[in-house]
């Protein structure tokens, strides 16, 4: 069969494919360090585990939603977003929604959808969430793509994005906390891009916020439209239950912003997926937020330790130069250009790919390679797996990065 133009131009999504690997290599009995997951290896919280449970007895669960979700789950949605954020809450009365999506990528695909036309360019922040480009590719959008780099613990420079726009620039995506860097914005920079902002009052800005309960280093996440609320109307929020509650198989995610953008959304959704998961969302909309904090405690302390554990490998193996400070989400960059395995590679290309695999096969690691995430030679390492494999891992890896040959 012909396949559309469209398609053809979308890449598979890599982080799925190594997850599939990993699992394999492992049930053919190899040893594997997997290092290249983009989740939780535990459970949701039992207090949202019981709301499922609860909502399993009843028919309305069974059954479709408005296609843009529960009313009342969107307004708690928006209610604990003014809240978390510390935002005045007169600012979201009447023309503020929220849509509800079977999870933040679907969110993410409807908010393109209804703002991209063909031509219409799409400023990504490199390292970037690996689907960003292919979601915008696949509007019709042109990704233009800002870099960052391991010195600036991978922060893209404002003045940058300042360069990459042009009259078609319609849209920017902020990740804070960012994945793959695992860090997130500091205030600072959230005020400059503020100012930024103002210069260019029809610049929309998609601000994915799926990481900002998991932060492990202060300051916290905060945000632009924090710094300056008139920003808000040209902001879309995106969050979701996948990073914060552990729950990345059960498939929410939302948006919040003005109800014009919304409803465009909301009319993608109703003619694709109609709407998203009943369950789920009367789950969510029993369960009181105010348990996330004692869930992720655990959690946090668990990153914290083996982003501590990286730190100190680096740093006795004289590899301190490629270290910097990760803050929030879960993940570490490895910047493989400026260690002594690189002196078998010509600097000017792109050996990531190669390099992943050299991990999986000699090492029996698996690390996303960073091409994908528009840094070339490096890799995205996770720092979810138990304290001694991260070691064993950490430690394997800091000898292949010391290996000439
Ligand atoms: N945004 C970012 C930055 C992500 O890393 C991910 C998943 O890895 C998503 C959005 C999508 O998450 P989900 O569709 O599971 O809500």
């Amino acid at each position: 069969m012909l396949l559309s133009s469209r398609v053809k131009g979308i890449h598979d999504s890599i982080t799925m494919k190594l997850n599939e690997k990993a699992i394999q290599l492992t049930d053919e009995g190899k040893v594997i360090y997997n290092l290249s997951g983009g989740q939780l290896p535990i459970k949701p919280t039992h207090e949202f585990i019981e709301k499922i449970h609860h909502q399993l007895n009843f028919l309305k669960s069974y059954q479709y939603s408005p296609s843009a979700g529960f009313p009342a789950l969107r307004k708690k949605l928006i209610k604990h977003f003014i809240s978390s954020r510390r935002l005045p809450a007169e600012l979201f009365e009447n023309e503020w929604d929220c849509i509800v999506s079977n999870g933040s990528k679907h969110t993410l695909y409807n908010a393109l959808g209804a703002l991209i036309d063909p031509g219409d360019e799409v400023i990504l922040l490199a390292p970037y969430w690996v689907s960003y480009p292919e979601m915008v590719k696949f509007w019709g959008g042109t990704p233009t793509v800002v870099k960052s780099n391991v010195f600036d613990a991978f922060v893209p420079a404002i003045d940058d994005i300042r360069k990459a726009m042009t009259p078609r620039t319609k849209v920017i995506i902020v990740n804070s906390p960012n994945n793959p860097a695992g860090v997130h914005y500091s205030e600072a920079w959230m005020r400059e891009f503020a100012e930024f902002m103002r210069e260019h009052p029809d610049l929309i800005v998609i601000s994915d916020e799926v990481y900002s309960d998991i932060s492990y280093f202060d300051p916290k996440p905060s945000y632009f439209y924090q710094v300056d609320n008139e920003l808000l109307k040209r902001t879309i929020i995106v969050h979701a239950i996948s990073k914060t509650l552990a729950a990345t198989g059960l498939r929410l995610g939302w948006a919040i912003a003005g109800s014009n953008v919304i409803n465009a959304m909301s009319r993608i959704q109703g003619q694709t997926t109609s709407g998203p998961n009943s369950l789920m969302q009367r789950a969510l909309l029993d369960f009181d937020f105010q348990f996330l904090e004692g869930f992720l405690v655990p959690v946090k302390n668990h990153i914290r330790t083996n982003a501590a554990a990286l730190r100190e490998k680096f740093r006795e193996a004289n590899l301190g130069h490629c270290w910097y400070q990760s803050t929030s989400a879960f993940y570490f960059m490895i910047d493989f250009s400026r260690t002594p395995m690189f002196k078998r590679f010509e600097a000017d290309q792109d050996h990531s790919y190669l390099i992943a695999d050299e991990l999986v096969n000699n090492e029996g690691i698996t690390v996303v390679p960073g091409s994908d995430f528009g840094i070339p030679n490096t890799a995205r390492i996770s720092l979810v797996i138990e304290e001694v494999p991260f070691l064993e891992a950490i430690m394997k890896i800091v000898r292949y990065l010391n290996t000439v040959s």
